[in-house]
């Protein structure tokens, strides 16, 4: 194999790598990328309305608040409405 086919060879495998990467993240992406905004949906962080012990989104470190303490909020990984009395397996702790 001279120098010029090596050269348009690996340039081949390369593309072809970056084609199979993509198709990957793809597959392993696509329930979760349904939602515009790319978060999470409900069902596949197990979203509920009801807390987890002490553990509730109104102290997660991911929520975002409503207009008032009771009202509901936002999340930054779980898309939709969220109670603050919610729960889900992304749960943080606020530091
Ligand atoms: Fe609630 Fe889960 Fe979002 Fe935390 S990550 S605010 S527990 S929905």
């Amino acid at each position: 194999m001279n120098d010029q086919n090596h050269r348009h060879f690996s340039r081949r495998a390369v593309l072809k790598g970056a084609a199979v990467l993509a198709a990957v993240a793809a597959a392993t992406t696509g329930p979760t990328r349904a939602l515009a905004q790319g978060k999470a949906t409900k069902a596949s962080m197990q979203y509920r309305d009801s807390p987890n012990g002490k553990q509730e989104c109104s102290n997660c470190m991911q929520f975002i608040p409503g207009k008032t303490p009771q009202a509901k909020g936002t999340c930054k990984v779980v898309a939709g409405e969220i109670s603050p009395k919610g729960w889900c397996i992304a749960y943080a702790p606020k530091g």
